[in-house]
């Protein structure tokens, strides 16, 4: 039985299905109905076990055979942007972990401050130093400069210095042990004139705390510091502290610190 060839116009053979010689099927290609193997027979032949055109059976083989082939190459192209966004992606991630810390310091012998910066890379919540720290030269304040004049500080690029704070871009700030005595610039910045002043009305009171402060901020960075903090605070908002007080607080502070080793003696 012949049929008529299917037109194979829009589906031109290529190595999805070919032919021999004779024009005969090498590939195996399934009937459409029957499933009968046509491989050998010839495109406009007829299927030998339903009489299908065998041509019509070849152009759904072809078809199925080209999905297949845009799907692979759309999944592979999908595949391959997907693999651009996470490199870039990762890219971006990566630089934004490069930050630069910066924080101050104050030391506990001259009273000064300094800031410093370093970098630092933060990738997937590790952090590794990138450089070392470069310090900015300290300064003085009012107060410092007062507490120079009273002859209790010197004033020096020398000495130890401990954190007061640092912090890099989107993290909070991390805070050291002289954070809270220099809360609200008590010893940083222009802030602390009002101690000045403060030193200027209250006499008896300056000559009893300073000398106190300057003692305990030196002994260690953890009750000594502690203990001037609370000193300082205790004489704050226009809200001092009696002689007799200052006086009875600074002598129990003395006596606890005695039991505290001194950070020289730490280390
Ligand atoms: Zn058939």
């Amino acid at each position: 039985m012949q049929v008529s060839p299917p037109n194979l116009g829009a589906f031109p053979l290529d190595e999805t299905v070919t032919l021999d010689d004779q024009g005969r099927l090498q590939t195996e290609v399934r009937c459409q109905r029957c499933g009968y193997n046509l491989r050998t027979q010839l495109l406009d032949a007829a299927c030998p076990e339903c009489g299908r055109s065998v041509g019509e059976s070849v152009v759904s083989f072809k078809l199925r055979a080209q999905n297949k082939i845009e799907r692979t190459k759309a999944l592979k192209s999908l595949a391959k942007s997907g693999l651009r966004i996470t490199i870039a992606v990762l890219v971006v991630y990566l630089l934004l972990s490069i930050r630069q810390v910066r924080g101050t310091e104050i030391s506990p012998d001259t009273l000064r401050v300094r800031n410093y910066t370093f970098w630092t890379f933060v990738p997937f919540g590790t952090n590794f130093s990138l450089t070392s720290p470069s310090y900015g030269s300290s300064r003085g304040s009012p107060l410092q400069e007062h507490l120079v004049e009273r002859g209790l500080v010197k004033n020096s690029e020398n000495g130890r210095w401990w954190l007061c704070s640092s912090a890099r871009p989107f993290n909070r700030l991390s805070k050291g042990p002289m954070f809270n005595l220099s809360y609200g610039g008590r010893f940083t910045n222009g802030e602390s004139t009002q101690w000045v002043e403060w030193s200027n009305a209250h006499p008896q009171l300056a000559d009893e705390l300073w000398p106190a402060v300057v003692e305990f901020v030196r002994h260690d960075p953890l009750v000594g510091v502690g203990f001037a903090t609370q000193l300082l605070h205790g004489n704050e908002n226009q809200n001092s502290m009696t002689l007799e007080e200052l006086q009875e607080e600074i002598s129990r502070m003395r006596k606890v610190l005695a039991t505290v080793p001194s950070e020289d003696e730490q280390r």
